[in-house]
């Protein structure tokens, strides 16, 4: 191993303290891969493999990508859950002895990006650390999102199943990229599937415990230099504090900074936010359809018209977790209100909005000493909007504006510091200059003023040299290679002076210098490299002085996220003509001619037709829907779902008039959504669904139950759902609202036996063969389920609807066995007519008396009595 080249030896060196992750190693402009890495990125990325000579028997395989275009190939590795180390060259190699110095600068791993053309900028990018141990029955779970520097944590509890349920909801609020697992293997094991099936893109580590207790609390304290626990709420509470120490610990070693941009934990309490589960927020498509995965159809779709990157991601927020106190929703009611109420405010807040960049992830950048002066142009750019912004919110009087309005800091000293230094054009390149203004550095405008002197001196040479050699088109020019030169076309080389030097033969003229130019030239160049380094350095100073501001920035960012989320709700409100709804804790679900959000934004050829509903905790617990498929059931239950998120997220809501009670969960089970990749049948994906809600809901939870009992044979189906429609509705076992839609007609009888079970059906209209939907609905059961309409009205060919018509006569009637009514129809001259053939049915006995009667041995007086007595058995049909 001796022979081994000094330079493969650094690298495996390198290697040996990163072995999970791909070294990228830095060899002049290109970043190298070695080894298996070479071959696993060579494989990954279509890089051409090679080789390279390291002193052994064999060449180490070798790839490697150009440095200024690494990103996107970094990007690719890490979408795919790799991580990688980069491996820059710490000294500059003009000045090295030897071998250049290298080292890992960071650890980019799929939770740990800040750089923006890697990142969505309408989502926070979480990584997340869950701490648990066996004795007790809390976990620690923190996310943190390292590209704006919120750090969230808090503690979630239950036991076995339930705790894993738990971590699921929590999860799939949150959908973290990378998670940090410090708990015994049986906790990652059972949540595995979850992520391969629901988080995909999330990739995951174990750690090894080594922090005890008063450890982790001395760390914490010492890292945000907190006096003690209490100041973050967090006073025992060792598991949040573990889940933190070990979040901390793995970001100090991926990131190899001071984390100066991570802000300090927030504590949370899980049980302020309605506890929606990661099935709720799919099923009611709140972020994206469920067929195509797009925006474009779902609840954010209709509510996002905000204008700021800050806004869109707590826009997602707002939406995946809805408030339970009262007090909390009223004041973003409140402010949702006057911002319809007072439209120039809003138009004009929206209007500023529109110039606020990403403040609060340039401001990463900028304390990662990433940002470049456009960066910082860009950011100054966006603060210039502040004080304007803070001036319409001095405009507003609810409570919680006001409160914004007064915590405003407008940054006025760090867009001063800019906007008084920062060129106002700059370079992305930080070494060439022309990034600090004239004026705001003595040093700097004295090299400026040399170099332009030094111009100035070179341009009046050109003049003097001309008259003196008589040359009229003898110029003087610079370029990058050649510096300063004297340019004569060749007609005139006959004239140029002993004293010029050749330095560059062109085919129409010669170039020259002179010991002048020569010194004129070093005047300049070292002015130059001086000015550079120069700029360089206050660029930095200014960079850190900025960095110093992080909770300031923070502070202004969130509050221009909320502002942006509100007049964008207000907008929605106003567009749609959306109520603002009472809010009753507890309380009663009553909506006044309420439409589907999406739905009503999306038909625009036909009206979309409002309708009712009324669930409470005394007579209408249950809401039993039936009708034909297509009629609307699962758009009418997901209506009132949508109608209660967003009414317990503050905004308005799509309906006439609206008192909501606040729930403290949605739960869900929507349509049959096949995993054929999980090798679950639908069947056992749907009953663990339900499975899931009978154990979390409490009587306090809204319920929207589609179709449940479906994947399994009639009876067995029936079964189930009748008993879990008794479950929900008992107020001893669980009586939560439920909304439950089924094609079950026989269900629809329960009602006579439990009284906070109501009937619904949404009408159709019954023309001939065909129906119309109506789309109202009413109170009672649908008469019919009319499923072979609708296959009709789906073009199933007309053969087959008449067969299935007579298969549903005969198996209404119980007739399977009577070979007069199962023959088979000969379709092609005789169709089955249903209607005549159930209302011979139904007549049977009559017609059975009349076919005995004994005409001949009436008298006209019994026959006439028989007569009327027919007629009047009739008419009771
Ligand atoms: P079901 O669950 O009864 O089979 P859906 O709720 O899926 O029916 O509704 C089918 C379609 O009917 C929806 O996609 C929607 O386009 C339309 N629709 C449903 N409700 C309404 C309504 N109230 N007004 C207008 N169109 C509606
Ligand atoms: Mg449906």
């Amino acid at each position: 191993m001796d022979k081994i080249s000094p330079m493969m030896r650094q690298y495996l060196d390198v290697k040996e303290k990163h072995k999970d992750s791909i070294v990228f190693f830095r060899l002049g402009d290109f970043y190298e891969m070695f080894f298996d890495d070479a071959k696993l990125v060579s494989e990954e990325l279509d890089l051409t493999l090679t080789g390279r000579d390291y002193g052994q028997k064999e060449r180490a395989p070798m790839c490697g990508v150009p440095y200024h275009s690494s990103e996107a190939y970094i990007s690719r590795l890490i979408s795919k859950g790799y991580k990688i180390a980069i491996c820059e060259q710490v000294e500059n190699p003009s000045e090295a002895r030897g071998l250049v110095r290298r080292e890992v600068v960071r650890v980019i791993t799929p939770g740990t990006i800040i750089e923006g053309s890697m990142l969505d900028e309408s989502r926070n990018n979480y990584i997340c650390s869950i701490y648990y141990n066996n004795s007790e029955r809390i976990a620690g779970i923190s996310f943190c999102d390292v590209s704006t520097g919120e750090l969230k944590v808090s503690e979630i509890f239950g036991q076995d199943d339930n705790l894993i349920s738990q971590i699921k909801i929590e999860l799939g609020k949150f959908g973290p990229r990378e998670i940090l697992y410090i708990t015994p293997p049986d906790i990652y094991r059972q949540l595995a599937s979850f992520l391969k099936e629901k988080l995909s893109n999330c990739s995951a580590e174990v750690l090894e415990e080594k922090f005890d207790d008063q450890d982790s609390i001395n760390y914490i304290t010492k890292h945000f230099k907190l006096k003690n626990l209490n100041q973050i709420n967090l006073e025992s509470k060792n598991h949040c504090i573990k889940s933190l120490v070990y979040l901390i610990e793995y970001l100090k070693n991926t990131q190899k900074g001071s984390l100066n941009n991570i802000g300090i934990p927030m504590f949370y309490d899980r049980s302020d936010y309605m506890g929606l589960d990661l099935n709720t927020i799919r099923n009611l498509e709140l972020m994206e359809t469920m067929r195509t995965g797009s925006k474009r159809g779902s609840l954010l779709g209709v509510l996002d018209k905000t204008k700021t990157a800050m806004g869109k991601r707590l826009l997602r927020t707002w939406i995946e977790r809805p408030l339970i106190n009262k007090e909390q929703i009223l004041a973003r009611q409140d402010s949702v209100s006057e911002f319809i109420e007072n439209p120039m405010v809003r138009s004009g807040l929206t209007e500023l909005l529109s110039g606020v960049h990403d403040i609060q992830r340039i401001m990463t950048k900028i304390t990662y000493s990433s940002a470049n002066a456009r960066d910082l142009k860009t950011f100054s750019n966006a603060l210039a909007k502040l004080p304007h912004i803070k001036s319409l919110l001095e405009c507003t009087d609810s409570k919680f504006l006001r409160d914004k309005y007064l915590k405003f800091d407008v940054l006025e000293d760090i867009y001063e510091l800019i906007n008084s230094s920062i060129a106002d054009d700059p370079p992305t390149s930080l070494k060439e200059g022309n990034i600090i203004k004239t004026g705001y550095d003595k040093q700097i405008d004295n090299y400026r003023k040399d170099i332009y002197e030094t111009e100035d001196l070179i341009n009046s040479i050109e003049q003097r040299e001309r008259e003196s050699t008589g040359i009229p088109k003898l110029k003087i020019n610079y370029n990058k290679i050649f510096g300063y030169y004297i340019e004569v076309t060749n007609s005139y080389k006959k004239l140029v002076p002993d004293s010029y030097t050749r330095k560059q033969t062109l085919s129409n003229c010669e170039r020259y210098t002179t010991i002048e130019l020569k010194e004129l030239e070093a005047r300049v160049l070292t002015a130059r490299e001086r000015i550079c380094d120069a700029e360089y350095k206050v660029f930095e100073e200014i960079r850190n002085k900025v960095a110093e501001n992080f909770t300031r920035v923070t502070n202004t960012s969130s509050i221009i996220a909320i502002i942006d989320v509100l007049q964008s709700l207000a907008l929605v409100a106003s567009t749609y003509n959306y109520v603002k709804p009472e809010i009753q804790d507890p309380g009663v679900i009553n909506i006044k001619q309420g439409r589907h959000p999406v739905v009503e934004a999306l038909v625009k050829d036909t009206d979309f037709v409002p309708n009712d509903i009324l669930l409470d905790t005394d007579k209408n617990t249950v809401a039993i829907i039936t009708g034909p498929n297509m009629a609307g059931k699962s758009t009418y239950m997901r209506q009132t779902a949508l109608a209660v998120l967003l009414a317990q997220m503050g905004s308005f809501v799509p309906a006439e008039c609206a008192t909501i009670g606040i729930v403290d969960n949605i739960f869900t089970r929507i349509g049959a959504s096949d995993d054929l990749a999980s090798g679950q049948s639908t069947f056992m994906i749907e009953m663990n669904e339900v499975a899931e809600i009978m154990k979390n809901a409490t009587h306090n939870s809204l319920l929207i139950l589609d179709e449940i009992g479906r994947g399994t044979s009639t009876f067995d189906g029936m079964s189930i759902a009748r008993a879990v429609l008794e479950f929900v509705a008992d107020p001893l076992r669980l009586g939560a609202k439920t909304l439950f839609a089924t094609h079950y007609h026989e269900l629809t009888s329960i009602t006579d036996e439990i009284h906070n079970i109501k009937n619904y059906n949404i009408a159709v209209k019954k023309i001939g063969d065909d129906i119309v939907f109506l789309r109202t609905i009413s109170l009672g059961a649908a008469d019919d389920s009319y499923g072979i309409e609708v296959a009709k009205l789906a073009g199933i060919p007309n053969h087959i609807i008449s067969r299935a018509k007579e298969i549903l006569f005969n198996l209404e009637h119980n007739l399977e066995k009577n070979p007069q009514f199962t023959k088979y129809s000969n379709i092609t001259n005789e169709t089955f007519d249903y209607d005549s053939k159930k209302e011979i049915l139904k007549y049977k006995d009559i017609i059975q008396e009349l076919r005995e009667l004994n005409i001949d041995a009436m008298t006209p007086i019994t026959a006439f009595s028989k007569l009327s007595n027919f007629h009047s058995l009739c008419l009771n049909r």
